[in-house]
């Protein structure tokens, strides 16, 4: 019995680890959707779009309060455009990861220039932080074996979510909330925006979730942390 178990076991860590080289990872088509429910109690909120002047400020302030680390799923122009902003991200430990130049959906991209969107946003995160990502989510979620090769080619693992808050479809605080409280268990990867068209929605529903996830016993780390 405890040989069956062992190799069901095995049998489970190799569908991971063929999937995707982080060991507590939940691949499918070699993109990581969360981390493994086995490897703690442990989640991590993701932000993209930004970097935004006001907005990304504020959230840092409020992760700074509760001591709370994050993943930043940077665009290329706008890290170019507010250096300080990703450099604070790295000097209070939260992790950068690329979310292309221009934001532009992979599909999208012809000749060569899907590449430039991963590359060169890379460089520009390199060139301000001194460390090159690890990670890219591509634009709306959407991509394609190829997508998956480009981001490998330069280094990162791509990494969607598992937990949508939908701020991005302007849901109100309230909805937001819902839709964490609902969702989140262990491993999750949660999708928040730096700043969406319409109000402070995110902001307004991660005072209410900071709170209650670690009074719920979470252990918020970067996606680095949680996949490897
Ligand atoms: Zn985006």
């Amino acid at each position: 019995m405890k040989t069956l178990a062992k190799r069901v076991m095995c049998a489970a860590f190799a569908l991971v680890m063929t999937a995707f080289s982080g060991v507590c990872a939940v691949a499918s088509g070699n993109v990581v959707y969360s981390g493994a429910a086995g490897c703690g109690k442990r989640i991590a909120i993701t932000f993209d779009d930004g970097p935004h002047p006001r907005k990304t400020a504020e959230i840092l302030d409020l992760l700074a309060e509760r001591s709370v680390r994050a993943t930043f799923f940077v665009v290329g122009e706008n890290a170019k455009l507010y250096p300080d902003l990703l450099m604070r991200q790295v000097a209070e430990g939260h992790e950068i990861g690329n979310h292309t130049y221009h934001h532009k959906p992979m599909k999208k991209c012809r000749d060569g220039e899907g590449k430039r969107e991963i590359t060169e946003t890379s460089e520009a995160i390199k060139s301000i932080t001194g460390k090159a990502p690890v990670l890219f989510r591509p634009p709306e979620g959407s991509y394609s074996p190829s997508t998956v090769e480009l981001a490998r080619a330069c280094g990162c693992d791509v990494v969607l979510w598992n937990v949508d808050t939908r701020d991005w479809a302007l849901a109100g605080t309230e909805e937001i909330v819902s839709n964490v409280k609902k969702n989140v268990r262990n491993g999750s990867i949660i999708l928040f925006h730096d700043f969406t068209r319409d109000g402070s929605h995110t902001l307004d529903a991660l005072k209410i979730l900071l709170p209650y996830l670690l009074s719920e016993g979470y252990e918020f780390v970067t996606v680095s942390e949680l996949i490897k």
